[in-house]
Formats: structure tokens, sequence, C-alpha cells
């Protein structure tokens, strides 16, 4: 059993609780617009050429974006941080590209880190089959579910694809009590209208949801990835958020009666 992995980031304190090991899995189905990992498209393992600078030359040298796993492997590199887990209340977080789309590794892997007793965050798009969710339902401690636009026409628009199955699905983990904070990727003229926050509102407290939402504020830090790595942008050039931006639509979200943090 193998994965295709991109990153691995260790003492990641913004991926869950406490200090975390984040496993970025490759491959995404959505192509948001804003996204800041085009490197996770693709499944495949990726050659690219990069200038690299030797004394006064710059020199071009080959860079491979995604590393092959076994479960066992994997397992090997994140024992390493046990140590960690254990002192701060963390865990593993498996986050992408979509790591859905791996879904034999990824039920494989969650399964071992239970076995050794880790706390797991599954960080996801919510674009799967339901039937991914339920292999993997009970070895998630704690999902992490993006929530970027209600209406799904704008949603195809800016992700590629419509949203309806990322809503059947979040009401379906809402309905099984499964511990989840929404995640709200704020992109500034593409989904922070007054209508889709309270469309968001209301789906989410029809659902009985009122538990945490974090709201990402757009930054642009991958935009030198996209000509790095290749990759059509197509994300005009807009400034980033502050956080003060984000405060008028976390009030909303507070009088809803929402726990609201800006970032991750
Ligand atoms: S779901 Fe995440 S990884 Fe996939 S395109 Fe959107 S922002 Fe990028």
């Amino acid at each position: 059993m193998n994965g295709i992995v991109f990153d691995i980031k260790r003492y990641a304190v913004h991926d869950g609780p406490g200090i975390r090991t984040t496993i970025f899995m490759k491959g995404c189905p959505l192509r948001c617009l804003w996204c800041h990992n085009p490197e996770s498209f693709s499944l495949q393992i990726e050659e690219f050429d990069q200038a690299k600078r030797l004394g006064e030359k710059l020199v071009q040298e080959k860079i491979q974006i995604g590393k092959q796993y076994s479960v066992k492997g994997l397992v090997k590199e994140i024992e390493k941080d046990q140590l960690f887990f254990d002192e701060s209340g963390g865990g593993l977080t498996f986050s992408g590209g979509e790591p859905l789309l791996q879904i034999d590794f990824l039920a494989a892997m969650l399964r071992e880190c239970k076995a050794m007793d880790f706390h797991t965050v599954v960080d996801t798009s919510g674009f799967a089959p339901k039937e991914h969710l339920e292999r993997i339902i009970e070895n998630v401690d704690l999902f992490l579910f993006d929530v970027k636009q209600m209406d799904d026409e704008e949603h195809k628009k800016l992700t590629g694809i419509s949203n309806k199955l990322v809503l059947e699905n979040l009401a379906y983990l809402i309905d099984q009590k499964k511990n989840l904070i929404i995640r709200y990727p704020m992109i500034p003229g593409y989904n922070d209208s007054h209508k889709n926050i309270m469309k968001m509102i209301k789906f989410l407290t029809d659902l009985t949801y009122q538990s945490e939402i974090h709201i990402l504020p757009y930054h642009r830090m991958g935009k030198d990835k996209y000509e790095r790595f290749n990759k059509e942008n197509n994300m005009p050039d807009i400034p980033s958020l502050n956080e003060e931006d984000t405060l008028w639509a976390k009030e909303i979200f507070e009088k809803a009666g929402f726990q609201v943090n800006i970032g991750g």
C-alpha cells in the first residue's frame, strides 16, 4: 500500500490541537482560484526545472515534487514526533491536495495512527464519495472542513466543481456528531458577500451545527509557485486580507452563536 506525499510539515500549530505533523498528500480534484499549493494538483510525482544560485552563477536543477511512501515507511517517519504529540496534545493531520483522493492509503494510515493512539485530523475540501468518509470516520478525531461558497454556480466558477456533494458530506458528518471545524477561506470579491455568509449560517444552523468556524484570510503567498511549477494562474492580482479586514464577518458569525477564530 503506497501513497504520494508532497510535503511533511513538522511542529505545525495551525492544523488542529497541539503540536502536529502535517502530511500533505498529492492530488486534488478542485482548482480553487486562490490555491496556494498548485504543486498538489496532480496525483503524479512531477519533476520541474528550477534555477539555483551557486556563487555568482545561476544553474538549473531538477526538483521532484511528490514522494512515494509505504504505510510502514510513513509511520516510521512520524513516529519520530511522538514526544511532541504526547507533550502538547498534538498528533497527525492529513492535508493536501485532497487527502480523500488517496482513500486506500489514507484509511490505512489512519488505522495505524489510531493503533498507536495518535490524535488524527483530516483537512478536507469535502469533495469525495460519501463512502470514503464512511471508511475513515471512526479513525478521525477531528475534521477540518472547507466551506467556500454557498451558491453552486459561483462555486463552480471558483473551484471547478459543484458544491452539492461537499454540502451533503458536511451534513453527513454533522449528523454523525463528528468533531469538526468549518474553515472558511475568505476571498475578497469572490465569497465574502454578506449574502454568502448569511447562507452559510442558515445552512449550518439548520443542521444544528453551532460550534467552531475558522476564517482564513486570503493571502498571496503561493503566487510565485504557479510560475515555478508551470501551472496556469487564473487568480487576478488582488491584495491579501489582514485580520482586521475580516472582523466584520467574525462579528456576524459570533452574533449567530459560533466560536470564531481568524487563521487556522
Ligand atoms: S481544495 Fe485546497 S488544495 Fe485543492 S485546489 Fe482548493 S485550495 Fe488547492
